[in-house]
Parts: C-alpha cells; sequence; structure tokens
C-alpha cells in the first residue's frame, strides 16, 4: 500500500535495502554508538572508530525467496542509480 509506489517489482521485503536507512547498535567496546546500514551487515562506532558486525542479523527474504535474485538484481540497479 505505501512506500514502494511506482516499483511494482520490489517486493516489501526489500524496501530497506532499496532505501537504506542508518541503524544504531551499542557498541561492545566502548558502549558507544555503532552505525549500521539496513543494507549493511556491519557498522562502524561513532566513538572508537571499530566496526563491527550487526548484532542478531534478521534473516530477510532474499534468504528463501525464490525470486531473490530478481530482487538482488533490483537492489543493484538502484544503487548504481542512486548516487552516493
Ligand atoms: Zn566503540
Amino acid at each position: 500500500m505505501s512506500g514502494i509506489g511506482k516499483s511494482p517489482q520490489t517486493c516489501p521485503g526489500i524496501s530497506k535495502f532499496v532505501r537504506p536507512v542508518p541503524e544504531f547498535f551499542k557498541c561492545p567496546e566502548c558502549g558507544g554508538q555503532v552505525e549500521i546500514w539496513s543494507d549493511e551487515d556491519t557498522g562502524i562506532c561513532v566513538s572508537c572508530n571499530k566496526e563491527f558486525p550487526r548484532p542478531g542479523k534478521e534473516k530477510s527474504c532474499l534468504d528463501w525467496c525464490e525470486y531473490a535474485d530478481k530482487c538482488r538484481e533490483i537492489i543493484r540497479e538502484k544503487k548504481t542509480l542512486t548516487p552516493g
């Protein structure tokens, strides 16, 4: 209904990959904030600059969907089209 809009080929499960948002986790080293973008598996602590993997990595539909290859293609295209 909402969000994806004019991209009928994408399923809702990959919206966070197509339109990544930053998520914050507590740094296990210094207690600072580790910023991990929703399309990334690792992030950098803003305080100590160390890299950490996403805690409790959630399975996305890309892990099991039979159309995952199509979605990966779409994600790749979006990333190429969007600068930065
Ligand atoms: Zn830290």
